[in-house]
């Protein structure tokens, strides 16, 4: 029988890890398949550890948890369960029921008779969250993929079944800013997206602050496109073509014997060049610091324990 991985990182998440792993197993056990749960305790504040504990006291045959040392984020915390699953086919899922198990059997389906690599969510909807978000969402989308050789799907979840050569060409990138919604994609294979209503989570709350999206969305952006770049160099080159006609307007000005009384002109366009040049100097700053990160090769997540 083919094992099945699901991996589920979790933070603060004390009020929903036992209502997901009741509703996990439930759908599982009709499946013809055998099943490992890894749940990784990103550093919760909580008791969302004890929970764990007793859940994997309860079923150490199926449940694995991996505790780490302090909160490395949701992406690590992927990639810690994607490194120590063992599964043929691997699934990540969200602790909170925000990507329903009963998809499981559908997306098994749904592998298996077209033949795909890999089954994907997407919300259609993104009712239940505040609209300021989803527009900001949208502009995102809009924005990463015009740039990007690889297309991130507008609304695609990380719940997805992915085949374990998929997973392994996964874990062969070990890039330090991770961004799995584009490794995902840029790891290529045949992929197709089942498409849901978007469900609200089951108790708790979010653990997205605005500001942590906006600096997520700009991680993508920065990992995914050079548009930055090309940014400052049209910014930086339309100030400078613009105060070299002002310039030229001054100097035929005083060839033709007008005063030029511009000294606030050229206040203003000595204050845009530093601009200009503070302002390149920033999204350059932004790539080194990305250039650091990889340079250093740090552990991505440090383990402090695991039950398995
Ligand atoms: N999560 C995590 N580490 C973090 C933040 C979130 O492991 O630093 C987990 C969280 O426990 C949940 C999943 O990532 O299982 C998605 O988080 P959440 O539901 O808060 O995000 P949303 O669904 O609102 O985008
Ligand atoms: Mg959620």
């Amino acid at each position: 029988m083919s094992l099945l991985s699901v991996v589920v990182p979790c933070y603060n998440e004390e009020e929903t890890v036992d209502i997901f792993y009741r509703a996990l197993v439930d759908v599982l056990k009709t499946m013809d398949i055998d099943y490992e749960i890894i749940f990784v305790n990103d550093g919760s504040k909580d008791t969302t550890l004890e929970k764990l504990k007793a859940l994997y006291e309860k079923d150490r045959e199926h449940v694995k948890v991996i505790d780490f040392s302090r909160n490395f984020g949701k992406e690590s915390a992927l990639l810690a369960g994607l490194d120590a699953s063992k599964g043929d086919y691997v699934t990540v899922m969200d602790a909170d029921l925000q990507d329903p198990p009963e998809y499981l059997p559908k997306m098994f389906k749904v592998m298996e008779e077209n033949g795909d690599d890999v089954v994907g969510t997407r919300r259609v909807s993104r009712k239940g969250e505040p609209k300021i978000r989803s527009w900001f969402a949208r502009q995102f989308y809009k924005l990463i993929n015009r740039y990007t050789e690889v297309e991130i799907v507008d609304g695609a979840r990380d719940f997805r079944l992915m085949k374990r050569q998929v997973v392994d060409s996964i874990l062969s990138l070990r890039e330090y800013g991770r961004f799995s919604k584009g490794l995902f994609v840029w790891v290529g294979y045949k992929c197709e997206y089942l498409e849901y209503e978007n469900v609200e989570r089951v108790a708790g709350e979010t653990k997205w602050s605005f500001w942590k999206l906006v600096r997520y969305a700009m991680d993508g952006i920065i990992e995914y496109t050079d548009m930055p770049l090309w940014i400052a160099f049209w910014v930086g080159g339309f100030i400078t073509g613009i105060s070299a006609i002002a310039l030229l307007v001054m100097l035929i000005l005083s060839l033709t014997g007008h005063t030029v009384t511009s000294a606030s002109l050229i206040i203003a366009l000595v204050l845009f060049m530093g601009g200009s040049v503070l302002l390149s100097t920033g999204i350059l700053g932004e790539y080194l610091g990305k250039t650091y990160d990889e340079v250093r090769k740090r552990p991505h997540y440090i383990v402090k324990t695991f039950y398995e």
